[in-house]
This record gives C-alpha cells, structure tokens and sequence, in this order.
C-alpha cells in the first residue's frame, strides 16, 4: 500500500483523542504519530545536539510561561503575554544580546517602534530595510510593467542583502516585521542566526491574515 502523506489539519479527532496528545489516542489514516515513527525518533535525536537542545527547552518554556492561572487547569487559563513581549523574554532566556531586525519599507514607523522597545530592553539592535542596497528591480529581470511604479526605475527588495547584513553584524536572533511573501522565504533561507517573526505582510487586512480566516464561511467565502 502506498504511503499517505500527513495530513494533520484534517484530523476528525477531538484534540484530547488524538494520538500526538494521548498515547492511547486515535489516528486516522494520514496519521503522522502513528505512520512515521521512525521521524519521530529522528527528532528526538536533533534535540539532543547542543545547537538545539537549550533553544527547545527555553522555547517550550516560554509558551507554558504564555499563559496565566495554569494552576487552575487547562480549561481556565488565559492569554498572558503579547507576541512582541514574548520575543524578548524568550531572547533574554537565551541570553542574547544583539537582535536583528529586517523589515519592510512599509511597515518604518512600527520597525521604529519596535527598535525602541527591545532597545529599552537592553537589547542593541541591528536593523535593515528591504529596500537596503537599492538594487533596481530591473536587475532580477523585471520589466517596467511589472513594477509598482510602472515605468519607472524602482529598488527591488532585497532579502538576501538583508540577511547578509544581519549575518555580518553576527546578530544572535533575527525578527521579521513585514516581509513580503517570498522575500521572507529568501530571507530565512539566507540568515545564518536563528529567525523569529513579529508581523507578517498583509496589505488588506491590516497584517492580520488569519482575518480572513476567521471570516471564510462568511464575508471571505469566495476563498474557498
Ligand atoms: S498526528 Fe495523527 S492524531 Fe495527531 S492531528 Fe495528526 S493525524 Fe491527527
């Protein structure tokens, strides 16, 4: 029989009747768990590396620490901490120093924001803008129809440059604000520090996608 490959966001199950939550669980027939073990091994081995296992621990601790009241039980905890909170004390459990930010020419006002809030947490920040190096976007064979600004010469956005100058500054944790799609893939396939993201691009929706997510079997149907 030919394997299925995983297919997790289709699970039937009630998370508490899952096999990744209960070992006792059920799966069904696109079971990761219970069809690929073997990788399950494999990871467990790559946590054990010194490169991985203190950002996993510290990782894990850091979402247990997102929520308030765990001593009331899983029912009756609460949110507790913004994401933007979170990247710093996760960086500060990590006992990193200088943090990368590479962000978009869209999102200035919020990159400086956010600089001065991790610097006021004692972090010394490096931070980039898409735009940085302005390359024309002629460059990477774009035609003049295929610009914002038709016609006209336009700097390209350049992630890679991006993650060259975060790597050159040896920054210890790098944060995406805003990234294009695409232009974030090229970012995080370049960075050699560990990357994290603040704020992903959506013009529409205020940087909120999941907006239409939330509103797909109403205002957003036509999606699917
Ligand atoms: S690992 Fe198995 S049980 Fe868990 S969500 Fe995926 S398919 Fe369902």
């Amino acid at each position: 029989m030919t394997h299925q490959f995983s297919d997790c966001a289709r699970c039937p199950f009630s998370i508490s009747e899952r096999l990744c939550r209960n070992p006792n669980g059920k799966a069904p027939d696109f079971c990761p768990t219970r069809d690929l073990s073997q990788l399950t091994e494999a990871s467990l081995k790559v946590y054990k590396k010194d490169e991985y296992a203190e950002f996993a621990r510290q990782a894990s601790i850091q979402e247990a620490e997102g929520y308030a009241d765990r001593e009331l039980g899983y029912a009756r905890v609460r949110p507790a901490k913004t994401r933007i909170e979170e990247i710093a004390e996760f960086a500060q459990k990590m006992h990193y120093r200088r943090l990368g930010l590479a962000f978009c020419i869209g999102l200035r006002r919020e990159a400086k924001t956010v600089a001065e809030i991790y610097s006021a947490r004692g972090f010394e920040m490096v931070s980039v803008i898409c735009k940085t190096g302005c390359s024309d976007k002629e460059l990477i064979g774009l035609s003049g129809d295929q610009k914002i600004v038709q016609y006209e010469p336009e700097a390209m956005c350049n992630p890679v440059l991006q993650a060259l100058v975060l790597n050159e500054a040896e920054t210890d944790f790098n944060i995406l604000l805003g990234l294009c799609v695409g232009h974030d893939s090229l970012f995080l396939k370049k960075a050699e520090a560990p990357c994290t993201v603040l704020a992903v691009k959506d013009r529409v929706l205020g940087h909120n996608p999941l907006a239409a997510v939330y509103n797909a079997d109403s205002y957003y149907r036509s999606l699917k």
